[in-house]
């Protein structure tokens, strides 16, 4: 490879553990990182499912602010990272509304 200013051929040099390609000139050029990899973390982006069968979940005393009825399905679920909380889900028994509740 020769340097793009003077035209003299670049010898490869270690510079803090990469090794770069210089000049007499002064001129560097990196020949390492240029394919950096970018690995970005992709969220699954999940989504909350419905649970169909909520007759196997236990009820729990509590008041459904649609139909002010007072017992309702309730499960948990890990919505966000493993290091975060649970999420409490309930479901009315009677009007079937559902809602959530941090711990
Ligand atoms: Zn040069
Ligand atoms: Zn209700």
């Amino acid at each position: 490879m020769f340097c793009p200013k003077c035209g003299s051929l670049l010898r490869p040099k270690d510079k803090g553990g990469k090794t770069v390609l210089f000049c007499t000139c002064g001129f560097t050029k990196s020949i390492e990182g240029e394919s950096t990899e970018i690995t970005e973390k992709v969220d699954a982006g999940k989504k909350i499912e419905v649970m169909e069968n909520l007759e196997t979940h236990p009820k729990i005393k509590t008041t459904c602010e649609k139909c002010g009825n007072n017992l309702a399905y309730y499960w948990t679920q890990q919505t966000r990272g493993a290091d975060e909380p649970e999420t409490r889900f309930f479901r009315c028994t009677k009007c079937r509304f559902t809602w959530r509740e941090y711990s």
